[in-house]
């Protein structure tokens, strides 16, 4: 069975592809599905978003399609960046070093560093059935950058379990402890439930 991935990240592709592929089941892009479409953002949940993303992939292909969305929650902020994670700070910032000084000068008051990375995906089936699952991860906002691995917000995001920000993490060790993994192994017991490896 042939799933596409609603996203054009090589980076997610090949970690969907080796946890579906446990299942038996095949991940495709979007450019191997023949198609190239960039969905506008217009829900106001990360669940909105991921739902709209996979939904106009699998119309389009009529495959069955899943997309993720995901951001930093932190809560002396009341849980921004959140949707707005990819473009917090709007025009004035324009990389992630500029997203993460805007971060940490809106977090200059606060002692309360509690954040976390939330991730949402999408299955959609062209039958109407649809799966939506959530990983999060939970740590705390530095007050300076550390580390050069990862992307986003990774070197501002301590985890205490672990005494090291995401950015100081390997690939791998990130890709197993990260709410996008959480979120696709949920995803993978709900998949478990229809398809039989
Ligand atoms: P997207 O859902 O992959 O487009 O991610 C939205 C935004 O959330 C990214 O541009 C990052 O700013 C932030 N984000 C999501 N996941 C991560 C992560 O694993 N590390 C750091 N930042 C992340």
């Amino acid at each position: 069975m042939k799933f596409v991935l609603a996203s054009n990240n090589i980076k997610k592709l090949k970690e969907m592809r080796e946890i579906l592929s446990e299942l038996g089941l095949e991940v495709i892009s979007q450019a191997e599905a023949g198609v190239n479409i960039e969905v506008e953002e217009t829900g106001s949940t990360f669940e909105e978003n991921a739902v709209l993303k996979a939904t106009a992939v699998m119309e389009a292909t009529g495959l069955p399609a899943v997309a993720d969305d995901s951001g930093l929650m932190v809560d002396a902020l009341g849980g921004e960046p959140g949707i707005y994670s990819a473009r917090y700070g709007g025009e004035e910032c324009k990389t992630d070093a500029e997203r993460i000084e805007f971060l940490l000068r809106n977090m200059e008051d606060t002692d309360n560093r509690s954040a976390s990375f939330v991730s949402m995906i999408a299955c959609v089936f062209p039958d109407g059935r649809r799966i939506v699952t959530k990983g999060e991860c939970t740590g705390l906002i530095l007050k300076e950058p550390r580390g050069s691995g990862g992307f986003g917000y990774d070197p501002v995001f301590y985890l205490p379990e672990f005494g090291v920000t995401m950015a100081e993490m390997s690939a791998e060790e990130k890709n197993k402890i990260s709410h996008r993994a959480k979120a696709l192994n949920n995803l993978k017991e709900e998949l478990k439930r229809i398809y039989t490896i």
